[in-house]
């Protein structure tokens, strides 16, 4: 039951009930209404601020997941991106620089990746890490093109290292007979007096001194272009070697190889003689670059070590008279 209150009546000298009127009554209720929806509100307010809804709150944690593993995989992106550089390093600074060829220029090895406009659509998206994201690909492009350039150099390095193969085991490297005991080495290259001619001569190659019938060999790789017998020279075999360089071998006993023969280096071609304008059996051996006679002691360190070498230097150096 409601309960009724009473006044005093001065008036009536009694206790009456109180009749609230309607407008009172419209104003208690709004009053308490009002009062409800501003303490909702704050509720409302506190909760949002201070607690995280829980599908929010899973998104959330997934987020800060992906992050840690995207700053893995850019880690693991900047490892690739370092190892790239140091392949090309290694390639600029050593196989090139043994190959006696140019490096690679850094405008070709960093040229033609795009900037920041290439990823205008990602940086619309108005993602929270775009500069994150746009920076990984960027570095993912620069590290494809780096691979794609080295893979090409790889390509180029390989050709040049076939050609220079060829053209090491063309280069006249050996020495022409057997002389591992160095005894053979008779005379020097340049001028000395001729001991038939009795006159001062260049002599264009160096003697050994060697029985007949001792093996001559092909000092490199190359193909005979003539084999035949001479006034001065006796029985002798020219060699192009390719590369500028050619071969001589005269005074054999005999020829076994024929021109437009070719032959490999350590071939034997011949044996050691005394044919043509010769004192005693012994090879005159010659080595030509672009036509010109030059030393063939410079030849010999392939099958010497560096005290052998030396040795046969000093042995070059001995005043001795050219068997021609
Ligand atoms: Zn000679």
């Amino acid at each position: 039951m409601a309960k009724i209150r009473y006044y005093y009546n001065t008036e009536t000298c009694k206790y009456e009930p109180i009749k609230a009127s309607k407008r009172a009554v419209f104003m208690n209720i709004m009053g308490f209404l009002s009062v409800s929806i501003v303490l909702a509100l704050g509720l409302i307010y506190l909760y949002r601020t201070n607690f995280t809804p829980i599908k929010e709150s899973k998104l959330l944690a997934k987020n800060q997941d992906l992050q840690v593993e995207w700053n893995l995989l850019n880690d693991q992106l900047q490892r690739a991106y370092d190892h790239a550089e140091e392949l090309e390093f290694k390639d600029d600074k050593i196989y090139r620089v043994i190959l006696d060829t140019e490096p690679i220029p850094l405008t070709v090895r960093e040229g033609g990746v795009g900037g920041h406009d290439k990823y205008e659509g990602l940086m619309e998206e108005d993602l929270e890490q775009s500069e994150m994201i746009v920076g990984t690909f960027q570095k993912m492009d620069k590290l494809k093109k780096k691979l794609y350039i080295q893979s090409k150099s790889y390509d180029q390095i390989s050709s040049l290292l076939s050609e220079k193969e060829k053209m090491w085991a063309s280069r006249p490297a050996i020495q022409p007979i057997n002389n591992k005991e160095l005894t053979r080495l008779h005379t020097t290259f340049g001028k000395r007096y001729h001991p038939i001619l009795k006159q001062w001569k260049n002599h264009e190659g160096l003697d050994f001194t060697a029985p007949s019938g001792t093996p001559v060999y092909a000092t490199g790789d190359g193909v005979v272009t003539s084999s035949y017998r001479s006034s001065t020279y006796g029985n002798v075999i020219f060699i192009n070697h390719g590369y500028g360089y050619q071969t001589r071998y005269a005074h054999l006993t005999e020829y076994i190889v024929n021109q437009g023969e070719g032959v490999k280096r350590g071939q034997v071609i011949g044996y050691v003689g005394s044919t043509g304008r010769s004192q005693a059996p012994h090879l005159h051996y010659e080595v030509l670059f672009n036509y010109k006679p030059i030393n063939p002691i410079n030849f010999f360190q392939r099958d010497l070590s560096n005290d052998e070498y030396e040795k046969l230097i000093e042995i070059s150096k001995q005043e001795t008279i050219p068997l021609d």
